[in-house]
């Protein structure tokens, strides 16, 4: 990709390390260890996330933030473990997801995946129930995703009829399995659901459902 010098936004990583996480992103002496160690980088082609680092130094402000390999990410932070300058790169990443998420919302980006819906439909499962409820999850994102309550099911419908239905049989998941608030209620499984309230309220305006 060439890179236009005179797009170079050269506060960005300031911007960056001004968020929590970010702190450590000047670190990086483009070692790789972190892409050769990224269980995502071996299955997606192109997904680099030192090259995320490098550009996000380099002040590529808007490739950085529209591009879609930031919400791939796993956040699994064996490339933090790894990093020989302790650059926190999954932390880097949420740093960079929440300024893209900034930049939505104000009406200057669009991101190009449904990964940010997926993340608030988990938070507000997991606030709403004490714990994660598997279809509260799926029927609560899929509508978003597609636009339509309609086109969500099918959506869904066509998800998992391979692997929903695997972990369905085996009681994975179901409106009674997996993590279902009723059946959980009954076992008196969700234990101190206040508490997982209490971490949303704690982190105030970043832990609200949208
Ligand atoms: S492992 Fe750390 S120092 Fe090496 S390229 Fe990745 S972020 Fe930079
Ligand atoms: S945290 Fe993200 S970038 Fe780092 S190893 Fe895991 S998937 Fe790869």
């Amino acid at each position: 990709m060439p890179i236009k010098t005179w797009e170079l936004d050269p506060n960005f990583k300031n911007e960056i390390m001004s968020e929590a996480g970010g702190e450590r992103l000047a670190s990086c002496f483009q070692c790789s260890t972190c892409t050769l160690g990224c269980p995502i980088a071996e299955i997606v082609p192109g997904y680099n996330p030192r090259k995320i680092i490098q550009m996000s130094l380099l002040g590529m402000r808007d490739e950085v933030l529209s591009n879609p390999d930031l919400w791939i990410c796993l956040i699994c932070q064996t490339c933090t473990a790894r990093c020989p300058q302790d650059v926190r790169i999954a932390d880097v990443m949420g740093a960079l997801r929440r300024i893209a998420e900034r930049e939505e919302e104000a009406g200057k980006l669009k991101i190009d995946s449904p990964r940010p819906l997926f993340d608030k439909a988990f938070q507000h499962q997991l606030k709403k129930f004490g714990r994660l409820y598997d279809m509260g999850l799926a029927m609560e994102y899929y509508p978003k995703k597609e636009g339509s309550f309609i086109k969500g099911m099918l959506a869904m419908m066509k998800d998992y009829k391979d692997f929903g239905m695997r972990m369905f049989l085996k009681g994975k998941m179901g409106p009674l399995g997996g993590g279902s608030p009723v059946k959980g209620m009954l076992a008196s499984k969700i234990k101190q659901k206040d508490v997982m309230k209490k971490i949303f309220e704690e982190l105030g305006e970043e832990g609200k459902e949208k």
